[in-house]
């Protein structure tokens, strides 16, 4: 029997594939959209890929994890994603609408962009021309095969690792944990510049256990890759659930700082010094930021002003 292999869940191609889009929407040339909006990068997140830039955020349709969550439902979990509006580009629109609003990057978010992995590629392979680059923004759920096409033209990548638990990935988003890990060990492996973002959704993933399980396979992947705890508000099918308390970010935050984390970010919380980025080894700010607004910023790609030594932040 004939298999899909974008991502772990191998469907079969009998037309009822858990993401709904393969191989209905399986084409290079005609992207279907159902967001195109220009965000701060920060807004991703991206806290150390061109840091102050704006992105072109490109959405399109389904996802290949079914979580409970789910912030983004309309078009990543529709009843029907067939029935959803779309708007119809090209690659060469998508690069021209970057170029046109002089943007250095193009993020693939919103809903899982790495079940279309030929948009991505064939748009990336038109934004280099331009030097434009290509960030994705995942649940991680990819395949060997895909992840291997993948790096070589993503640029960048944020990957949500929701828990470190197969039990959570089976319960809240039916599926499993090993595929994610694996994800993001070949993106480092494979020099693509990684983020990592942990929603924190009380009474489902935010024990101390749960946050130090994250954290220590962060550490034991590298400990300058920028971690980011965010919080959960109430969505989809757990409307019941209360939003994660500050206090929690908070204790996530000082926690994974306090086992070696480098760069370690609170999400969707009041803004504070603690979205500052601060050189890893003298504490000088290397990036001030007020919220997604970036006040200054480090001017040297390689070191920090006071210090020297490697900054870990890529400027164009
Ligand atoms: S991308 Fe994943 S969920 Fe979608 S058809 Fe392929 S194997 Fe199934």
């Amino acid at each position: 029997m004939n298999r899909c292999n974008i991502c772990p869940n191998h469907c079969s191609f009998d037309g009822n594939s858990i993401c709904q889009q393969t191989p209905i929407y399986d084409s290079e040339d005609a992207i279907y959209t159902t967001a195109v909006a220009i965000d701060p990068i920060e807004k991703k997140p991206l806290y150390h890929f061109l840091p102050g830039t704006f992105t072109l955020s490109i959405g399109t349709l389904g996802c290949n994890l079914k979580c409970l969550n789910c912030q983004n439902h309309t078009i990543a979990q529709p009843e029907q994603s067939i029935l959803v509006p779309t708007t119809t580009y090209t690659p060469e629109d998508i690069v021209n609408q970057a170029i046109e609003n002089n943007l250095e990057s193009i993020s693939w978010t919103y809903n899982e962009p790495t079940i279309h992995p030929k948009w991505i590629i064939s748009t990336a392979k038109v934004a280099k021309e331009y030097d434009i680059k290509t960030i994705v923004v995942s649940n991680g759920y990819t395949s060997e095969e895909t992840l291997a096409d993948l790096v070589k033209y993503v640029d960048a990548v944020n990957i949500d690792i929701k828990s470190m638990s197969n039990d959570f990935y089976r319960d809240i988003c039916s599926g499993l944990v090993d595929p994610v890990l694996n994800s993001v060990k070949y993106y480092v492996k494979h020099d693509v510049h990684v983020e990592l973002t942990n929603l924190l959704i009380p009474g489902y993933n935010d024990t101390t256990e749960d946050m130090r399980n994250i954290i220590n396979f962060v550490g034991n992947t590298s400990k300058d890759i920028p971690l980011h705890f965010t919080r959960f508000y109430p969505n989809f099918k757990l409307m019941d659930v209360e939003a994660t308390p500050e206090r929690t970010i908070s204790k996530a935050c000082d926690l994974a700082q306090y086992l070696g984390i480098k760069y370690v970010y609170p999400g969707n919380v009041s803004p504070s010094y603690k979205d500052n980025t601060y050189c890893k080894h003298c504490r000088h700010v290397l990036v001030e930021r007020n919220g997604y607004d970036i006040k200054s910023y480090v001017t040297s790609q390689c070191a920090c002003p006071n210090c020297s030594h490697k900054a870990d932040i890529i400027i164009k």
